[in-house]
């Protein structure tokens, strides 16, 4: 049965009035199914206040995700530390009429009293729908979706990436417009969370201290995940997350704090191990993600038939230290150390091999930090990277632009987040040189909040494009990136939305981008 988002933004309990309730209020506990839940201590609150999701889709399953937690901002989640077997049934219809698998998980005190149910024997290319039940109360109806059987030659693909979701700095209307569109999957690129206190420019407050404990981290992505909009957002297809630095600490790189005098290396792992163990907590991820101690492997690959594969990166858990001095630098020898990495050794062989392996159209690069080389400097001599972004690590960058060139591959197209701006750059192997060929494109997807209401300064805007011919297009609203990919053609809208410190907030596209096959080059539509 074909589905349509209506259908689900249609729900009862994805009203517009239910979006705007914001704070800590947990308006989503009192829009979902108010039962008795007599299996734990928390009588009569509802248990699934943190939503469902679905990721990591395969031609015959995915991943489906909940979390028990009847009072989330409490340590705990407010259960009782004993093991609680949880539901679930998947269905070919939204009614759940027609259920194709189901059966009993246990969602235990160990691991938050999350559940991750790896779903198989299913059907390739087509629309799921799913619930949780467990003592007398169900869980919202989240939809998935399994990719095309390996080697289908798929005809479309529609997906959407994200990144950057800052709570307290705004509410989250691009996840409430991103509910609404007729998406395939969602990528999300990093900074799931934010560890610091408060922001200044707080919109909805909520007064916790920056995270260190696992408890902490569990109760960050609990009152994250409380927020409707991005519930819905989860509920409506699967997605495929990664990582950047703010589900640990702002610009840490590897084993190294972006202060190390404040951590020692023991220490920071220590946090590291929590923050990973609660990420995993709280994403729709596959055991084979399992953080054991402050390892967790992410990296990964899925292919969406012969039309493309997304090759998922990690560019902070394996990474060298930033070069010394300032974030933003000057671009001297020290960005061009041979020794320093985002990827480590082993990832960078696997990227190589899974890119030249790959027999996809579309060579879809979801990864953290913007890859173009951006001279940031708005006057003087220049130029002025950031070096915290590939700019730091230039030998590694441009080992990989040859890669794309040299081995030909398949229109690859670089998703990135981290910058909380949009951005549409041309990349090649020699930036220093305008007329080098660009062998990749990349999109850039600004903050669904982080950064507070954004604005442009149409002086910044004009010297930035002047210093730097590889962008075409540069902006600082809010929201999030559509892409529709084709065999023939890549088309990508700048989603945007008008303010997001009301929640009434208007989805604009800003601008729109063309690539066709076989020319790594941005035509603006
Ligand atoms: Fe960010
Ligand atoms: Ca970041």
């Amino acid at each position: 049965m074909p589905s349509s988002p209506t259908n689900l933004s249609g729900a009862s309990w994805l009203t517009r009035r239910a979006f705007c309730a914001g704070g800590v209020a947990l308006a989503a506990t009192a829009l979902l199914p108010r039962r008795v839940f007599a299996t734990t201590a928390a009588d009569s609150v509802p248990p699934f206040a943190l939503g469902v999701a679905s990721g990591d889709p395969a031609p015959d399953g995915f991943v489906i995700w909940t979390r028990l937690a009847p009072r989330p901002l409490e340590p705990g989640g407010g259960m009782s530390s004993t093991p609680v077997g949880v539901e679930w049934v998947v269905a070919e219809d939204e009614a759940l009429r027609h259920v194709v698998r189901r059966g009993t998980a246990t969602a235990s005190p160990e691991w938050a009293h999350s559940v991750h149910v790896e779903i198989d024997g299913l059907r390739p290319d087509r629309w799921y729908w799913y619930r949780f039940t467990t003592g007398g109360a169900a869980s919202a109806v989240g939809r998935a979706r399994t990719l095309p059987a390996a080697g289908a030659t798929a005809q479309r693909l529609r997906f959407a990436f994200a990144s950057c979701q800052k709570y307290e700095v705004g509410y989250y209307t691009a996840y409430e417009h991103m509910a609404r569109e007729d998406l395939d999957l969602v990528v999300f690129l990093g900074d799931y969370i934010y560890e610091k206190d408060d922001d200044d420019e707080a919109v909805r407050p909520h007064g916790f201290r920056e995270v260190f404990t696992l408890d902490d981290y569990r109760v960050r992505y609990a009152l994250y995940k409380s927020d409707p909009a991005l519930q819905a957002a989860h509920a409506l297809a699967p997605w495929i997350v990664t990582w950047d630095d703010h589900e640990v600490s702002n610009d840490y790189a590897g084993a190294v704090h972006q202060f190390p005098e404040r951590h020692t290396r023991e220490e920071f792992l220590a946090r590291r191990a929590a923050a990973y163990r609660a990420y995993y907590e709280h994403m729709p991820l596959r055991r084979s993600a399992r953080p054991a101690g402050p390892d967790l492997p992410l990296y990964r690959r899925l292919a969406y038939g012969t039309l493309a594969t997304f090759h998922v990166l990690d560019t902070r858990q394996y990474r060298t230290d930033q070069p010394a001095g300032p974030r933003r630098q000057s671009a001297g020898p020290q960005v061009l150390d041979p020794a320093a990495t985002m990827l480590g050794a082993e990832q960078r062989r696997w990227f190589f091999d899974s890119l030249a392996g790959s027999r996809a159209r579309w060579n879809i690069i979801a990864q953290q930090v913007i890859m173009a080389q951006v001279d940031v400097s708005t006057a003087g001599p220049g130029p002025i990277v950031d070096v915290d972004k590939w700019a730091g690590y230039e030998h590694e960058r441009r080992e990989i632009l040859r890669f794309l060139r040299d081995r030909r591959i398949a229109n690859p197209v670089v998703i990135t987040g981290d910058i909380h701006s949009n951005w549409a750059n041309e990349l090649s192997t020699d930036f220093d040189d305008p007329a080098a060929p660009p062998v990749a494109v990349e999109f850039v997807g600004t903050s669904i909040s982080s950064g507070g209401h954004g604005v442009d300064r149409p002086d910044h805007l004009d010297a930035l494009l002047a210093r730097n011919p590889c962008v075409k297009f540069h902006n600082n609203e809010r929201g999030y990136v559509r892409c529709e990919v084709t065999p023939e053609e890549w088309r990508t809208d700048f989603r945007t939305v008008s303010d997001i410190t009301r929640c009434d907030g208007r989805l604009l596209t800003r601008a729109s981008f063309r690539v066709a096959a076989g020319q790594p080059r941005l035509q603006r539509i």
